[in-house]
């Protein structure tokens, strides 16, 4: 395809998907499609010759299309919603045809930058301490965005464990470990009943024990029951070393009481506090729900999903950290290739999880910010929260 055709057909796709967006309504919002309906549709094997763009988009509306859930439809409910919106859409244009592959700063300068500035302004919006931005100072806190939150909180699991072997081996007055490994299997972590499936998938993939814990009515993970469990596992001989907290669970939308969550952790300097916050975070760009973020001072790291809740297409998940040295020592290693004249003035991301290739994503969350405005950001969000309370007196004025 010439860049001419690229022009014609862009701008074609651009029309499709205007009207595809007008007309949502009138769509199903999931399929009725049987499993391998697509597949018996679809040729075996790739086309031996090219073929021509209107054919191929004839079968997106005819073979694809009845196959597809409409996230974007008005009456789709499932999950959470899809944070789409239409700068957050240009911005992924954008950065799929820039094409950057930006590991570290020196490869595509304004990538890595643009990141910084981005997540201190979305940390700033949603009111984070000082401390996990990167203007806090250099080498100190700061925050990147990854793929999703899983990602981030594999990370920050994979953090907390080296963070508690490495204070293990050196602590050799409270502890005599041979090896890593030997700490290793002494290791434990928590976390609530509510929390994601992705923190059971963190632990099982760095080989940590985790105990999920009970929560209170409101589905709440509390200071006393934390307390309980460390002192139980402290009495087996087991070394505490990493909880998440949740604020907003995604199958009830609640709050761990991370202050309380926090006064515990403070007395055990091994353990790591990680907050997930995916998918209640961005509510936090409102003042009046910022009581829930209390005790955020105390935590190593929090990450919030802007495809849940701010207006961001997938793929976008934030984390910020308040002393990244800490957590890049677990994940960095420097081969030859990768270093550069400026390695130790710059932030080089592909020490921040497990990709080395990184794509231009937070394009689409600058976009998204600069269109609304905190101040248009606030609305979406407060709004949703009216639209939740007014479903709930509904539901309490029906004797049902
Ligand atoms: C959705 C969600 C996740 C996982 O997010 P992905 O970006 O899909 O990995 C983690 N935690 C919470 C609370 C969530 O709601």
């Amino acid at each position: 395809m010439s860049v001419h055709d690229f022009k014609k057909h862009g701008k074609d796709l651009i029309d499709y998907i205007y009207h595809f967006m007008k007309t949502i309504s009138s769509r199903r919002v999931n399929s009725d499609v049987e499993p391998f309906y697509l597949v018996k549709l679809l040729p075996d094997e790739a086309p031996h010759e090219p073929e021509e763009w209107d054919k191929i988009m004839k079968d997106v509306e005819d073979k694809i299309m009845p196959g597809v859930t409409q996230w974007n439809h008005p009456y789709f409910f499932a999950y959470f919603a899809s944070a789409n919106s239409y700068p957050g859409i240009l911005g992924d244009m954008l950065s799929s045809a820039l094409a950057c592959q930006a590991f570290n700063w020196f490869v595509s300068p304004a990538c890595t930058e643009l990141e910084m500035v981005v997540t201190d302004w979305y940390g700033k919006a949603l009111g984070l301490p000082k401390s996990f931005l990167h203007s806090s100072g250099p080498k100190k806190g700061g925050g990147c965005a990854q793929g999703s939150a899983s990602e981030n909180i594999f990370a920050a699991i994979m953090a907390a464990r080296y963070q508690a072997i490495k204070l293990c081996l050196e602590d050799k007055e409270n502890y005599n470990f041979s090896d890593e490994w030997d700490v290793l299997k002494n290791l434990v972590s928590y976390t609530s009943k509510a929390a994601h499936s992705s923190i059971e998938k963190g632990a099982k993939m760095a080989c940590l024990r985790l105990r999920i814990l009970d929560v209170d009515e409101k589905c709440s993970l509390r200071g006393d029951t934390l307390q309980q469990a460390i002192e139980k596992d402290l009495q087996l001989g087991l070394i505490p070393c990493c909880v998440v907290a949740t604020l907003g669970s995604t199958g009830e939308a609640a709050f761990d009481n991370l202050k309380e969550i926090a006064m515990v952790c403070r007395k055990y300097p091994l353990i790591w506090l990680h907050v997930d916050a995916a998918y209640g975070g961005s509510s936090f760009v409102c003042r009046e729900f910022r009581y829930l973020l209390s005790g955020i001072e105390d935590a190593h790291s929090i990450n919030v999903n802007p495809n849940k809740w701010f207006l961001v297409n997938f793929d976008c998940n934030c984390i910020w950290l308040k002393d990244y040295q800490q957590f890049i020592e677990a994940l960095s290693v420097n081969p030859l290739y990768l270093e550069h004249e400026w390695m130790d003035e710059t932030v080089n991301f592909h020490d921040w999880g497990t990709p080395l290739s990184r794509r231009f994503r937070v394009l689409k969350l600058w976009f998204v910010m600069r269109t609304y405005g905190i101040k248009g950001l606030q609305h979406y969000i407060r709004r949703h929260c009216h639209l939740a309370s007014l479903f709930e007196s509904l539901v309490r004025k029906d004797s049902r």
